[in-house]
């Protein structure tokens, strides 16, 4: 039950009416969202209160403690190292995960991983993994912490016990248009990030037409308070702002998307792929403690792909977690969509777009993602081989290859990608693919 000193309408007034909210009124609020004390109502309007007015740093932090403690907080003490994950704020052919993890883990950091599956246009890193076959995602938290121990990586999924009180809020603020609110996302992010028991963490900000942040300059707003916010919560934080406006990689979807992230631990990765995994690899291991400068670290990534230590550590994760390790060596033997149709370029130019927000809704519609939480999807399907913008073509090459199970999907995907990717006389000026580091 709420406290009878701080009865739900109380906090919502002090919020409505511009107010910092005390730590006592947060701790209220974020139990009434774990134990059902509070309505859906207050709690929505309480959340709209937050939308509308902000919170000071000093309340971000607070509700994102809070939140992190209306469940269970992993101890990984038992791990030695410093334990270091990342953390992606979603976009399209982000497999970055897969190939990142065990190249770090193979450079001796400890890789605690919870991730979450893809909803909307964005992919999910459980989705993509559990395309192997046979791999288990939905380990218990001391299985977890085992395998952590053991093989210095697990890569789940969150466990009930984990932040609770962030999925009742985000399924309320899904429906009440307040997904969109800063202190609201840093928390939900960090709540559960910090209670996968790590020490650090680096934060991958996207921004462009295929991220949740549109712009730069939104997106480094998130990135400093997430940077913020992590520290006041006693952690090493750090944020890169990368591009989102064309897909990472050539792979979209699931399958395919495992299959590209075993050819980047093969050495023969997409290069924004690679980019974008070194540079993240690079401050997970200076954080870690196991590089003194960024090129000492990035040499040792790169060496991890050269050995094949990164390509083994990844076998050993896809062994420890149940799935067919095999898929390691024979991609083939991933899920297989019943048609694969290269889609033919109109004309000969330039690659001068390629809309990552239509390549994802194209995805979507194949049934590499979901629409809703229970949706289930298919892990064949996607698009390969997409060009990528610069890259010339002549008329009748392909653009991509579009993985379908379904007839009219494929009509429909190949309608959309015929929009989302533009051939011109020339390409406009490219853009950095990594803006800036938050630290
Ligand atoms: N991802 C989350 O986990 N929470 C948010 O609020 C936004 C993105």
């Amino acid at each position: 039950m709420s406290s009878p000193c701080l009865p739900p309408q109380h906090v919502i007034a002090r919020k409505r009416d511009g107010h910092a909210l005390t730590r006592a009124e947060i701790d209220a609020f974020v139990r009434g969202a774990t134990d059902g004390s509070w309505a859906d109502y207050q709690l929505s309007a309480l959340l709209m209160a937050i939308f509308l007015r902000g919170m000071t740093p000093e309340e971000t932090a607070s509700l994102t403690d809070a939140m992190m403690r209306s469940g269970v907080v992993a101890d990984l003490s038992a791990v030695r190292g410093i334990k270091v994950d990342k953390h992606s704020t979603g976009g399209v052919g982000d497999k970055i995960s897969l190939p990142l993890a065990p190249m770090v883990v193979a450079c001796g950091v400890p890789v605690p991983m919870i991730s979450g599956r893809g909803l909307g246009h964005s992919g999910g890193t459980l989705d993509k993994l559990e395309s192997i076959p046979g791999f288990r995602t939905d380990l218990s938290l001391d299985t977890y912490r085992n395998q952590v121990a053991r093989i210095g990586c697990a890569l789940i999924g969150q466990t009930r016990d984990l932040a609770p009180a962030d999925k009742t809020l985000y399924a309320l603020r899904d429906v009440t248009a307040t997904v969109e609110c800063i202190p609201l996302i840093c928390a939900s992010i960090l709540s559960k990030k910090l209670a996968e028991g790590i020490d650090a963490l680096v934060l991958d900000v996207k921004f462009g037409g295929g991220a949740f942040m549109k712009t730069l300059p939104e997106a480094r707003r998130l990135a400093e308070a997430l940077v913020a916010v992590g520290r006041a919560g006693g952690k090493q934080v750090r944020a890169l702002l990368t591009a989102m406006d064309e897909p990472l990689g050539r792979a979209v979807g699931n399958a395919v998307e495992v299959a590209e992230s075993i050819a980047c631990l093969r050495g023969g990765g997409p290069a924004d792929v690679m980019e974008i995994t070194y540079s993240l690899g690079t401050h997970m291991l200076l954080l870690g403690g196991a590089a003194a400068s960024p090129a000492e670290a990035r040499t040792r990534l790169e060496n991890t792909v050269r050995d094949g230590s990164a390509l083994a550590k990844f076998r050993e994760i896809v062994a420890a977690q149940g799935g067919d390790a095999r898929v390691v060596d024979d991609p083939t033997r991933l899920p297989q969509a019943r048609w694969q149709v290269a889609l033919p370029a109109e004309r000969s130019g330039v690659i001068a777009r390629v809309d990552a927000m239509q390549v994802a809704l194209a995805a979507l519609r194949l049934g590499a993602g979901r629409t809703r939480a229970a949706d289930a999807i298919d892990p064949a399907v996607g698009v390969t081989a997409l060009v990528k913008i610069g890259e010339r073509v002549s008329r009748g090459d392909p653009l991509c290859v579009i993985h379908a199970n379904d007839e009219t999907a494929l009509a429909e995907a190949t309608t959309r990608l015929t929009q989302a990717i533009v051939v011109a006389d020339q390409a406009g000026p490219a853009v950095p693919l990594i803006a800036d580091v938050i630290i």
